[in-house]
C-alpha cells in the first residue's frame, strides 16, 4: 500500500474541480484503499481525492474513536442541508498546523455510489456532517480557509509558504497530540 502525497495550500491543484467517477471498477476501489491508508497514516479523519492529486469525486472518512468505521463516498451529491448551523474548529491535512472556526449546516443528507455502483443515501450530523461538507468542498476546489476572513487566509498562506521554503511544514506523524484534521 502506498502513502499518497498530500498537497498543501496554496497549491493550485487543490483548486481543480474533480470529475465524476464513470464506473466503480477495480481502479476506483484501489484508489479508495490507498486513500484510506494515507488518511490513517496522516492521522486524518477524512480525505478527498483532490488532496492527493487524483481529480475524481471520491472521499474517504473515518470519524470513529477506534478507527474502525470506514465510510467512502463516490460521486457524492448533497440532497439537503439543515437550517440549523453548527460551529466547529476545523483543520485540514492540506493546511497543516492551522485550525479555524467554521460554521456549516448541522445536518446533511447526501447520495453516493456504493461498491456495486448503486446509489445510496447517508444522513449525518455532528462531526460526520462537518467532515462530509468539508470533503465535498475539496472536490469543488474549495478549502476550509475559504470560509474564514481573507485576512486570516492570507496570513495562513504566508506562514505555510514560508515553512515550505524552510522545509519545515509540520509533520503530523511527529505531533503525538494531534488534533483531528480533515
Ligand atoms: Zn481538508
Amino acid at each position: 500500500m502506498n502513502r499518497l502525497e498530500v498537497l498543501h495550500f496554496p497549491d493550485k491543484r487543490l483548486r481543480k474541480i474533480a470529475e465524476p467517477v464513470k464506473k466503480v471498477d477495480n481502479e476506483i476501489k484501489n484508489i479508495i484503499e490507498h486513500m484510506f491508508f494515507t488518511m490513517y497514516e496522516e492521522k486524518g479523519i477524512g480525505l478527498a481525492a483532490t488532496q492527493v492529486n487524483i481529480h475524481k469525486r471520491i472521499i474517504v472518512i473515518d470519524v470513529s474513536e477506534n478507527k474502525d468505521k470506514k465510510i467512502f463516498l463516490i460521486n457524492p451529491e448533497i440532497i439537503s442541508l439543515s437550517d440549523d448551523i453548527d460551529t466547529m474548529e476545523e483543520g485540514c491535512l492540506s493546511v497543516p498546523g492551522f485550525y479555524e472556526t467554521v460554521s456549516r449546516p448541522k445536518t446533511v443528507k447526501v447520495s453516493s455510489l456504493n461498491y456495486d455502483g448503486k446509489q445510496i443515501e447517508i444522513e449525518a450530523n455532528g462531526l460526520l456532517s462537518t467532515c462530509i461538507q468539508h470533503e465535498i468542498d475539496h472536490l469543488n476546489g474549495k478549502l476550509f480557509v475559504d470560509h474564514i476572513s481573507s485576512l486570516k487566509r492570507s496570513r495562513i498562506e504566508k506562514k505555510i509558504t514560508k515553512l515550505k521554503k524552510e522545509g519545515a511544514v509540520p509533520s503530523r506523524k511527529s505531533t503525538p497530540n494531534y488534533k483531528s484534521a480533515i
